[in-house]
């Protein structure tokens, strides 16, 4: 290679600007080391938008160092712009890293928090390393990011390890271009950094917190964005306890395992599954549970999947250590729905009812960030939970703003997003927004950071249901703020839009969204809608047929009433059905409720279609956690059964009703239940289909979005997938946001976003 690079005489500089999450990543002794390589002079240095080269050598050299910029960062960067001009040579042969300006760097982006990293991790267990065991050893590429970040510009005195001044020896390495330490804000090591401590007996903090696993306690880990709770997971009197302590009743807990054999050992783990897993990010992976596995029955009662994920903090890694790789538990330190606990008095006092000893430590944790859930189908990513590991990441959207957009969300598994430019920054995981506690995390979680991104938001994008926390939120601030804009966006054209975001797809396409409830145009709860939609805009082409929804939130909770409704909308006779049992004496009143003129709540929602279905069958008829039913329909279908039941697209109607008799019928004649939970989930991928072939011949579109809670139901989506495709249309999932309401607030920046660039043309809309 250096024979062909000519020599002197076509000597070039450039100025080089690198945009991104390029700061606190080690991009500045990347490059540093790249010049070497190359023989290029110059220096590099952070600015306050990013980092800022200037390059001296030959063409081909400074060719190579652009396309190594673009295309081999280092693994934690993430590179939205290369930008280079030209400029006099200098004749200057060495390289140099530039001290930072001080001040003024508030364009830069905060990286995600980071599992440790294998350097580290070699470290913590090298007996002759100075951070041997050391539960806070971090460097540039690992460590706590966006969960320890007060401000900016992002500096040591700006994280919560301000309190912690760095020893002469950890000095010494931060100031070292060479050193993996240079400039890592969270660097510290036993001399200078926190402290983990156990608040029980026993000397060695670790060794006795195990001690306590070991016997069948409940631990309380404070970790990277809060508490979580902790168990043996073979041990089901221990799980147990866990769950009956936090009045969990059925929702699987995630489980920490050493390594990928460990998660093998109870798992089955594919390639792209195995990617995911030990990624630097840390998710829960949700994945096939073996049979066989050594797993107590309390950790997923009834559930075929099994939510696993690595240690991605030293003391997850000594923890593990110490009881010899046995799996833990390890889930959100709450009671219920409250939102996870990250601040030690608030911990010690809603944890301590729950947890027989605390292992924690004085870093304080500024951020909360509950732990990012995905699942893998066919090799692509299906987002279920974006958060710690990836927010405060950007994605980069096809259309930007001119002015600040803040997306404020949907009402449940809530997360806001800010739009500057073309960045769109989703952020973490806020929760539900029913009590005052999360509340309070989305208002201040809003703040921070518009702070740490230096916009203030002019346009705010909201719901349409008056009743969400989310679009008050949005109301109210507009009624303070003079000069806020409102943008009300539909909630499944959010879902939408946000599939179109996701894939950079510029619409317009067909879309359908499996949903819940959202608030339609026309005020019904929508949740099964065929539309013909861009970001701008959309057209309701088709839905499913509406029915009641007797009792209206206590019958989200209770599938046997949405049982009702569907059974009365299919004409069938519920005499012998399971939902009558199970609604017991309430039964009746339910029914006089739908037969009277009595004004119900009406949806077309799919999900509400499921829970039906679910109660018809006998599967679930009371729920425990939201999905539930759908959720244990799914998994109960038979995986070989191929035909499904036949329904009709009449007008613009999703005949659901002919779903519902065909089950009532097939139960009643003592057909096996896996194989009607099958036809149903078949029969319904069959309509959809439908609808959408036919929407796509109207209007010409050669592509599908699919979008919506219900298609975290992977036999849904895999089964219209495939019909889509085998009609010839190109079919848009979700791969980097949630299709469920945490994606929301990404669909509505981005409608925001083209509704600024081409004003919608009213009247497109119909009911
Ligand atoms: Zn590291
Ligand atoms: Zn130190
Ligand atoms: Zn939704």
């Amino acid at each position: 290679m250096t024979a062909l690079i000519p020599a002197s005489g076509s000597v070039q500089r450039l100025r080089v600007h690198v945009s991104g999450i390029v700061q606190g990543v080690g991009f500045r002794p990347f490059v540093h080391g790249l010049a070497g390589e190359l023989g290029i002079g110059g220096f590099v240095g952070n600015d306050e938008s990013g980092v800022v080269i200037e390059a001296e050598g030959s063409a081909a050299a400074l060719d190579a160092l652009l396309a190594a910029l673009r295309d081999q960062p280092p693994a934690l960067a993430v590179v939205t712009g290369v930008s280079a001009t030209g400029m006099p040579a200098r004749g200057e042969t060495s390289f140099a890293i530039a001290a930072s300006a001080a001040a003024g760097r508030r364009n830069t982006l905060i990286s995600p928090d980071t599992a440790t990293c294998g350097d580290c991790l070699h470290e913590l267990r090298d007996p002759a390393d100075r951070r041997y065991r050391h539960p806070f050893i971090s460097c540039t590429n690992c460590g706590p990011r966006f969960t320890i970040v007060t401000g900016v510009p992002y500096d040591r005195a700006t994280t919560t390890m301000a309190g912690f001044p760095m020893c002469a020896v950890c000095a010494v390495e931060y100031a070292d271009p060479a050193d993996r330490r240079f400039h890592a804000q969270p660097v510290c090591c036993p001399d200078c950094g926190p402290t983990l401590r156990f608040g029980g007996p026993g000397a060695d903090p670790v060794s006795a917190a195990a001690g306590l696993l070991r016997e069948g306690g409940v631990l309380a880990v404070k970790g990277l964005g809060g508490y979580h709770l902790a168990a043996l997971a073979a041990d089901e009197a221990a799980v147990g306890a866990l769950r009956g302590r936090k009045h969990r009743e059925d929702k699987p807990f995630a489980v920490l395992v050493a390594d990928v054999a460990g998660a093998r050992a109870i798992a089955k783990v594919d390639v792209e599954e195995e990617r995911e897993l030990t990624s630097h990010r840390a998710p829960i992976v949700l994945l096939r549970r073996r049979p066989d596995a050594a797993v107590a029955p309390s950790v997923a009662p009834g559930n075929r999947s099994l939510g696993l994920l690595l240690p991605y903090t030293p003391v997850h890694h000594l923890l593990l250590d110490a009881l010899d790789g046995a799996p833990v538990v390890l889930t959100s330190g709450n009671v219920s729905d409250e939102p996870i606990a990250h601040l030690d008095d608030d911990a010690a006092a809603r944890l301590g009812g729950i947890a027989d000893a605390f292992l924690t430590h004085d870093r304080p944790i500024r951020t909360r960030a509950d732990d990012s859930v995905l699942r893998v189908v066919r090799g692509r990513v299906l987002p279920i939970r974006r958060s710690r590991g990836y927010a405060p990441e950007p994605l980069r959207l096809g259309i930007g703003a001119d002015r600040p957009v803040l997306g404020c969300g949907a009402e449940l598994k809530n997360t806001f997003c800010v739009l500057r430019g073309r960045d769109a920054f989703p952020s973490h995981h806020i929760g539900d927004l029913e009590n005052a506690e999360t509340l309070r995390a989305y208002t201040d979680g809003i703040a921070h950071l518009c702070r740490l991104l230096d916009v203030e938001p002019v346009v705010l994008a909201h719901d349409l249901h008056p009743e969400y926390l989310s679009t008050k939120y949005a109301l109210a601030r507009a009624e303070e703020e003079p000069g806020i804009e409102l943008v009300g966006v539909q909630h499944h054209h959010a879902h939408l839009a946000a599939c179109l975001a996701d894939n950079d797809h510029p619409g317009p396409v067909v879309g359908i969204a499996c949903d819940g409830l959202g608030y339609g145009t026309d005020g019904l709860l929508w949740g099964c809608e065929v539309m013909d939609v861009g970001l701008d805009d959309f057209r309701r082409l088709a839905h499913l047929e509406p029915v009641a929804l007797p009792g209206g939130a206590t019958a989200i909770r209770q599938p046997w009433r949405t049982a009702a409704a569907w059974l009365r909308a299919a004409g069938v006779d519920p005499e012998g059905l399971p939902p009558v049992a199970a609604g017991g004496p309430m039964w009746r009143n339910v029914r006089r409720l739908l037969e009277s003129a009595v004004e119900v709540p009406r949806t077309t929602s799919a999900g509400r279609l499921f829970d039906a279905v679910a109660a018809i069958t006998g599967v679930r008829s009371v729920v425990n956690y939201e999905g539930q039913a759908a959720i244990e329909l799914e998994q109960c279908a038979d995986p070989d059964v191929a035909d499904g039941y036949a329904a009709r697209l009449d007008g613009p109607l999703v005949r659901g009703s002919d779903l519902v008799r065909a089950v009532a019928a097939d139960v009643r004649s003592g057909v096996d239940i896996p194989v009607v939970a099958a036809r149903f989930h078949n029969g319904l991928a069959d309509v959809l289909a439908a609808a959408a072939v036919r929407a796509a011949a109207g209007s010409g579109r050669d592509t599908v979005a699919l979008s919506g809670g219900v298609f975290q139901n992977l036999r849904l989506l895999a089964g219209l997938t495939d019909r889509l495709a085998a009609a010839g249309l190109r079919v848009l999932t979700h791969s980097r946001v949630s299709c469920n309401d945490g994606g929301i607030s990404l669909g509505q920046v981005a409608v925001a976003a083209a509704r600024a660039a081409a004003p919608p043309t009213n009247g497109t809309l119909v009911g």
